[in-house]
């Protein structure tokens, strides 16, 4: 057991054992090392002051400072820990090394499915999550960025981590964007360390010239959400006076690839857009060859959600991408990677024991304009999901409770699924929507994601086939 590193927020859980009496002497058993061995009245104190769900050590520390002097109790543990009778736990302690930053929870679009619009009224477009409606400042994002270097360990020669510029629509506070850019790329040469990347998630209607020197300037990875079609677009995501958005969009898109910068676009699928197949053409149209698709969720769906049949056309629709890419990949022809399949394909080939179905709350956390962190940009303004502030720094046991939650282990479905060490558990806020609980999955999404699977472990096998050096340079994301 390494007790090394930050250990006043080390975690230890319980695992199966027998305590028992024989002439005189406590003895144990524990379960799943199937050690036996003697305990001492302090091993026993300290073991029974552990639950079999997880407690910080500070914690134990005080409940058992009467009977265990504090320098005995590390030694304890690894006792314990070492004859598997409890076990130890330090993800909820590692550095957050990636931010999602709400830049702005004011948006130019009126979408119908924002998933902020927790506190939407009719005069605040683009959703408040339930939050005050604002800006973040400067000062704000330049803590952010000490928080980041800070913690992400950079300065003892870690990794700079990353930023990803969230809203709202993020381009309504471009100044500050830029701030925050020119600010990290300063604190980065004043160490002589590496640049944090950045990115961002924009509807694209205030791209400019601006914006491209801006991306080109501090290297913006950049993903627009655009759902795919023009039609699916106007009708989902109207401007906030009520217009079609497709227009702007298009002059957007071609101005970012005219000036040589790659995109992604993350689609939102309603029940306007299921043919997933024709947004692949139409992006192939504009020059777009990268696309995440996501199910609609949130807000006001109520004309737009899918219904059960609507997810059985949904999993065929990904099969004819499959085939597509199949296709074209056969053919020696450029394809719009679906990042949907290829990830479930690279997840197959080498990243199995899934336990998380993503970073949110272990390396990754939002920050809202006010300060406050949360496990990621879905729970933003949802007190559960707080797990603390940037003056005020993690709130340790919270993040380990809603971590111990989010591992797939704690799912029931998950444990007597198949796709359990591919899939991690599916996205904890779908899950949260569907059932009000991070640990209960989405049926649907289930069935969704499963046969997603299926399709990659079709395609991984032709384009194997077909040629295995094609197969290993999609997986690499080089193609
Ligand atoms: S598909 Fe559903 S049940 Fe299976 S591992 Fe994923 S979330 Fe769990
Ligand atoms: S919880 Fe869902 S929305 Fe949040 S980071 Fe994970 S997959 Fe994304």
């Amino acid at each position: 057991m390494n007790l090394s590193g930050e250990k006043r927020h080390l975690a230890f859980k319980a695992l199966p054992h027998e305590l028992f009496n024989k002439g005189g002497k406590v003895y144990g058993y524990a379960v799943m090392s199937g050690d036996a061995c003697q305990l001492s009245d302090e091993h026993c104190t300290v073991l029974s002051h552990i639950p079999s769900g997880y407690i910080l050590l500070e914690d134990i520390r005080q409940c058992t400072a009467a009977v265990v002097e504090s320098t005995e109790l590390l030694d304890i543990l690894k006792d314990l820990s070492d004859t598997g009778f409890i076990k130890p736990f330090d993800k909820h302690s590692r550095p957050i090394s990636s931010i999602n930053i709400f830049l702005s929870t004011y948006c130019n679009l009126n979408c119908a499915y924002c998933y902020g619009g927790a506190g939407r009224s009719d005069n605040m477009p683009g959703g408040s999550y339930g939050m005050e409606q604002e800006q973040l400042s400067s000062e704000m994002g330049r803590k952010a960025v000490d928080y980041l270097l800070k913690t992400s360990g950079i300065r003892q020669g870690g990794s700079a981590g990353g930023i990803n510029f969230f809203g709202g629509e993020p381009l309504m506070n471009m100044e500050v964007l830029k701030d925050i850019a020119e600010y990290a790329e300063e604190q980065a040469r004043k160490y002589g360390t590496p640049i944090p990347s950045f990115s961002i998630t924009t509807n694209g209607l205030l791209v400019d010239e601006t914006f491209i020197n801006l991306c080109k300037q501090h290297h913006i990875g950049v993903q627009i959400s655009f759902d795919g079609t023009p039609d699916a677009q106007n009708t989902m995501r109207p401007t906030t006076s009520g217009q079609a958005s497709y227009p702007a969009l298009e002059k957007a898109i071609r101005l970012i690839r005219e000036n040589g910068i790659r995109i992604r676009i993350r689609a939102t699928v309603s029940n306007r857009n299921l043919a997933l197949i024709e947004s692949i053409q139409h992006l192939e149209s504009l020059d777009v060859y990268d696309v995440h698709f996501a199910v609609a969720s949130g807000h006001d769906l109520d004309r737009f959600a899918l219904t059960d049949k609507d997810f059985e056309t949904l999993e065929s629709a990904f099969d004819d991408v499959g085939s597509y890419t199949v296709e074209r990949v056969r053919a020696g022809k450029p394809f719009v990677r679906c990042n949907n399949l290829l990830s479930a394909m690279a997840q197959l080939h080498g990243q199995k024991n899934k336990n998380y179905a993503c970073g949110a709350g272990l390396g990754l956390a939002s920050l809202s304009p006010d300060g406050s962190f949360h496990i990621c940009h879905r729970f933003a303004g949802m007190n559960n999901f707080e797990i603390g502030h940037i003056d005020r720094g993690i709130d340790y046991r919270k993040r380990l409770k809603l971590i111990e939650q989010m591992h797939s282990d704690t799912h029931k479905e998950c444990r007597e699924c198949w796709a359990k060490d591919l899939c991690g558990g599916e996205c904890h806020y779908s899950n949260y929507e569907a059932n009000q609980c991070i640990s209960v999955p989405s049926r649907q999404m289930c069935d969704l994601h499963k046969s997603i699977l299926k399709t990659a472990m079709v395609m991984a096998s032709e384009i194997r086939q077909h040629d295995e050096r094609t197969y290993f340079r999609m997986l690499n994301n080089s193609m």
